[in-house]
Order: C-alpha cells, then sequence, then structure tokens
C-alpha cells in the first residue's frame, strides 16, 4: 500500500493507484475532459494538473501514480490559474452557443468551466466555422464544438477496433475526422455510437429523427405504431434522473401512449419471434451437418463490421433479421392485415439504444413488407428529449401494459438487452426443439456478465453444443479471428453457436444509451433485466402464445417460405476505405 497526503489528508492506496484516483478517493475533484474510466488514461487535456511538493513542474494526475510519502495538493493558485488559463483556451475557439447545443445542461466542458470559474470567454481571434459532418445516416459529426480530448480516437480504436477517426492537419487547424476528411457515412464506421457516449461535449451524436416522428404523430391520416427494444426500459429512467438499471417497461408504455402513438408495441414479441427462427435456424444447421458455426445477426454495428472486416464468415451469420426488422415488416404485413389498416398508412417507429439501426432501418434490402419496414429509429437520448418535450416525467407515470398482438414477450426476450442473453435465450428454445424437453435450469450463468469472450457447453441429448459469446468490436475480433483460424486449418470450428454484440456491455451499452455511461452502469442495467426475466410468468421463447398465433394464422411454421421472405435478409461484402458495397465479380 502507499501513503501519502493530499491536500494534508491521510491517503492509503494500492500501488498503481494514480493521484486522480487517490484524489477521489480522498473526496477530491480534480476536473479532467480526456479520461474515462473504460479508457487508457492519456493526459491529453492537461486539466487534471497537480503539484507534488518537491518536484517544480505540474503533474498530470490521470497519468501520474501515486508514490510513497509524495505531498500532493489539487488547488493552489497556480494550479487554479494554469486550469483556468486552459479551459479559456479551448472555449476560446469553441462555439459557445449552449442553447442550441444537444448537450447543454449534460455537457462535460459546461462543468469543467463552473469548476475553474471562468466568468468570461476570451476572444483570443475570429472564430472559425467548420463545416458539420452530415454524411452519416446515424452519427452527426459537429468540429466546432470540438475540444480534441480523443476520447472518440480511443474508444474507436482501443474498444471497437475500427479506426475510423483519426486526428487531421495539425498545429490550430487540427481536427477529429475521418482519413481523407471523406466524412463518417464514406467510412469504414460501422455507426455503432460509442463514440457519441464518450464524448465529453456536443460534437459528436445522433442524427435526429424526432421532428418527422412529431410530424407524423401529428398527422390524422396516418396509424403510427411505435415498438422499444428490450434495453429501453434498463436505460429510459437515467434520463429522468432514476438509479442506472431501474426497470420502466409499464410506465414506457404509459409514456408512449400519452405521447399520441395509436399501438404501443414491444421489440421482445420479435425478440421471442428471432430465437424461433434463429433457434430453428441453428438446429437444422447441427442436424444437417451445415458448417458451424452459426453467428447471431441481431447487432447492425457488428454486421457491418463483419462485411466490412470478416465477409468470409457471412456464410455463418444467421440469415434471420434483427427484432427491429422483423417487427417493421410485420407492423405492415401480420398487423395491417389484422386492423385494416393499408400498409402505406402505418409509419413505424422504433426506439433503440443504437445508433447503427438507423443505418440498418435504411438498408435497401429491409422492404420486405414492399415499403421502408421501420421508418423512423429514435435513440433512448431522443426518446427522452420528445418526453421532456411532450411534458412526461416518467417517475409520475402509472405502469401500463403494451397493446396486443404485437406486445407479449417472455423473460428470454427482455434478456437480448444485455450481453449474452440472446444465447440464453437461444438454449433455452434449442433444447426444447432438439429434446421435445423443457431445459429445467434456465439460468446459463457461463454467459452472463461483463468478461469480454464468454464460453459454454451445454450438454444437449448426447451433444455438448459449444457456444461463444462476446461484446464490444475489439472482444468480436478476437474471437472472429480464433474461428477464422479454425475454419482455414480444418474446415471446422470448435463452436456450433456465437453471439456477437457490437456494443460492450451488449445493447445496454448501445451507442444510443443515455449520456455519462461507463461499464458499471452498463453492467447494473444487464443486471436489472436478469431481475426481470426472472419475475415474469414465461421465461422461454416458445411460451409466447402471440408468437404461436403469429406462425398459425400468418407464417405458416418457422423458416417457412414466408417466413424466409418476410423475416431473413442477407448480407454483402464492403470495402474498408469508404465502407461502401463491394460489387462481387
Ligand atoms: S459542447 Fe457544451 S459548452 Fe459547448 S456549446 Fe455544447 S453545451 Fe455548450
Ligand atoms: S460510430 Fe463507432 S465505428 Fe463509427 S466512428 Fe464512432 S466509435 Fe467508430
Ligand atoms: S469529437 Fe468529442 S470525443 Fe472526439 S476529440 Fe472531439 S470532443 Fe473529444
Amino acid at each position: 500500500m502507499i501513503k501519502a497526503k493530499i491536500n494534508k489528508v491521510d491517503v492509503e492506496v494500492p500501488e498503481g493507484t494514480t493521484i486522480l484516483e487517490a484524489a477521489r478517493k480522498a473526496n477530491f475533484t480534480v476536473p479532467t475532459l480526456c479520461r474515462h474510466p473504460d479508457l487508457t488514461p492519456e493526459g491529453s487535456c492537461g486539466l487534471c494538473v497537480v503539484e507534488v511538493e518537491g518536484f517544480p513542474a505540474l503533474r498530470r494526475a490521470c497519468v501520474t501514480q501515486l508514490e510513497q510519502g509524495w505531498v500532493v495538493n489539487t488547488n493552489t493558485v497556480r494550479i487554479r490559474n494554469a486550469r483556468k488559463e486552459l479551459v479559456e483556451l479551448i472555449l476560446s475557439d469553441h462555439d459557445t452557443d449552449c442553447l442550441t447545443c444537444i448537450k447543454n445542461s449534460r455537457c462535460e466542458l459546461q462543468e469543467v468551466a463552473r469548476i475553474v470559474g471562468i466568468k468570461e470567454i476570451t476572444d483570443y481571434g475570429k472564430k472559425r466555422k467548420k463545416p458539420i459532418d452530415m454524411s452519416s445516416v446515424a452519427i452527426v459529426r459537429d468540429p466546432n464544438k470540438c475540444i480534441l480530448c480523443g476520447r472518440c480516437i480511443a474508444v474507436c480504436s482501443e474498444i471497437q477496433t475500427v479506426n475510423a477517426l483519426t486526428l487531421n492537419a495539425r498545429g490550430s487547424d487540427t481536427t477529429v475526422s475521418t482519413a481523407f476528411n471523406e466524412g463518417l457515412g464514406n467510412s469504414a464506421c460501422v455507426n455503432c455510437g460509442q463514440c457519441t457516449v464518450f464524448c465529453p461535449v456536443g460534437a459528436l451524436y445522433e442524427k435526429s429523427q424526432t421532428d418527422e416522428v412529431w410530424k407524423a404523430l401529428n398527422d390524422p391520416e396516418k396509424h403510427v405504431v411505435v415498438q422499444e427494444a428490450p434495453a429501453i426500459r434498463a436505460q429510459l429512467g437515467e434520463e429522468f434522473g432514476m438509479a442506472p438499471g431501474t426497470i420502466v417497461s409499464g410506465k414506457l408504455h404509459a409514456a408512449l401512449r400519452r405521447m399520441k402513438f395509436d399501438a404501443v408495441f414491444d421489440t421482445n414479441f420479435t425478440a421471442d419471434l428471432t430465437i424461433i427462427e434463429e433457434g430453428n435456424e441453428v438446429v437444422d444447421a447441427i442436424k444437417t451437418g451445415k458448417s458451424l458455426p452459426i453467428i447471431t445477426s441481431c447487432s447492425p454495428g457488428w454486421i457491418k463490421f463483419m462485411e466490412t472486416f470478416y465477409p468470409h464468415l457471412s456464410g455463418h451469420v444467421s440469415t434471420a433479421k434483427s427484432p427491429q426488422q422483423m417487427f417493421g415488416t410485420l407492423s405492415k404485413t401480420y398487423y395491417s392485415d389484422l386492423k385494416g389498416i393499408p400498409a402505406e398508412k402505418i409509419v413505424s417507429v422504433s426506439v433503440m439504444p443504437c445508433t447503427a439501426k438507423k443505418f440498418e432501418a435504411q438498408r435497401p434490402e429491409m422492404r420486405s413488407s414492399g415499403f421502408q419496414d421501420v421508418d423512423y429509429v429514435l435513440t433512448t437520448r431522443e426518446l427522452g428529449r420528445m418526453m421532456r418535450e411532450a411534458g412526461l416525467d416518467l417517475k409520475d407515470l402509472p405502469d401500463e401494459p403494451a397493446d396486443d398482438p404485437l406486445g407479449e414477450y417472455t423473460g428470454a426476450a427482455t434478456i437480448f438487452g444485455a450481453t449474452g442473453g440472446v444465447m440464453e435465450a437461444a438454449l433455452r428454445s434449442a433444447y426444447f426443439l432438439v429434446t421435445g424437453r423443457e431445459l429445467e435450469n434456465l439460468d446459463i450463468l457461463p454467459v452472463r456478465g461483463m468478461e469480454g469472450v464468454k464460453e459454454a457447453e451445454v450438454p444437449v441429448d448426447g451433444l455438448n453444443l459449444k457456444v461463444a459469446v462476446a461484446h464490444g468490436l475489439g472482444n468480436a475480433r478476437k474471437l472472429l479471428d480464433k474461428i477464422s483460424a479454425q475454419l482455414a486449418e480444418t474446415g471446422k470450428s470448435e463452436y456450433h453457436f456465437v453471439e456477437i454484440m457490437a456494443c460492450p456491455g451488449g445493447c445496454v451499452g448501445g451507442g444510443g444509451q443515455p449520456w455519462g455511461s461507463d461499464m458499471a452502469r452498463r453492467a447494473r442495467r444487464g443486471e436489472a433485466l436478469y431481475e426481470e426475466d426472472k419475475s415474469l410468468p414465461k421465461r422461454r421463447s416458445h411460451e409466447n402464445i402471440s408468437v404461436g398465433l403469429l406462425y398459425e394464422k400468418y407464417l405458416k411454421k418457422p423458416n417457412s417460405e414466408k417466413a424466409h421472405h418476410l423475416l431473413h435478409t442477407h448480407y454483402s461484402r464492403r470495402s474498408k476505405v469508404d465502407g461502401k458495397i463491394v460489387k462481387e465479380g
């Protein structure tokens, strides 16, 4: 243990603890704009400077480990002046139009400016207006708000290994951008949105569709249906000051109804449906000796990543559409038929924890209904904003159920929102499909939790089903490299079924989650989904009665011709340079 003094307070911390961590433990706030708990500290912003007695130069607290007997000061005139000068410099070339900024009142720069006591913004010269990058269908990049902290570059390279972002130009012209400054929409960016979660200011955010949804809701000619993903119920509460991991399913339905959606459904319904389609695909593949593994397909960031970096594995990826897209198709076919509402009048809206879902909804193949299956995708953050505009506070709302027939769900669907959840849900039903018996212990613990790559073996009628789960694309890359090597060497992989989610923690850690998230919050949200699963009367997807009726009345059977037409898709190869589809041959 290291014993030292910070601002005259005795501290004792394990060896290797940084001054920043030690100061926080002793309840001292040391401001920083580049440090994030999920990233390796870089010390790039320089705001966390402190004095260590005996050393003439100021030290960066986030990258300096505390040493035995040190006497540290975090609050002297010299430190306060240095910090203030730094923030003044940042603000002198910053578009400080806070009132119209997406991050207003949730911005780390605003908070730091308050802490260091900025009273006016010094004008060091003309502010330069730089063009806003609108080239992506999912992410907006506004260089006028960027403070060059480097967090977005770090998450895109360290955690996601996509490397879509880089520093361009030099000196005062430096900007964060894509290679050759071509724009995110013309790059290998997979739209995961992690950079929007890590950015401390309003420089990276989702491309909003709230105006379009308000317009549809106020159009008497339109019938607007909404679905909300499993993870939303564990995230949305945070937008209204509730503790991370508070489950708000019932309040969420009530809010959407009060916003005048004509039908309030639940993506969990099609999560159960996905399990039936995908589970049958896996069982068929095992029975017919198809090359394994089958890899899940519900994370659109992962799908674009696969198309760009691992196209040789596309034949292993389940053809089942994601629950969002299955829902969109069914809302304009099955639901349209049931209610006698023409599909062209239906506007299908989804609420997702994910920015990549915006890209997925606009893929040209996602039109099996004859229309764009999902018209608008809102992130958790966008729904929070719309609710505030509508004068709704989630905390004040009653619990209400979703509507029929696309609202029923089981616990297996709820856990789709956490890493390992799709695998666990699939195993619960695959066991039944193969043996005709129910799996007794539904809690498959080895696939739960925040470990980057998880493995499990589940005995199913003499076969040891070997499965693997990866979340975050850096972890996925490690697993996919292993699978690729096995396939190249022997034509076989040790795994039967693999789950991949683009975002760390799975959908609970998606790019559309509330601002200010870290891995601890993601984990808490995931635990909350498992708690909801445990509390539900049905926990296996094949127990969903409304899904059974859908097959009986409409699709006939899993993987039928109609099911294939409506619920399955195909993949393309993409360029690593601009992310565009590469024409084969
Ligand atoms: S990024 Fe923060 S400081 Fe800058 S305009 Fe937006 S809210 Fe204001
Ligand atoms: S959205 Fe994801 S892939 Fe694209 S730049 Fe941001 S972190 Fe990188
Ligand atoms: S875009 Fe945001 S995260 Fe990236 S360097 Fe600029 S301020 Fe930091």
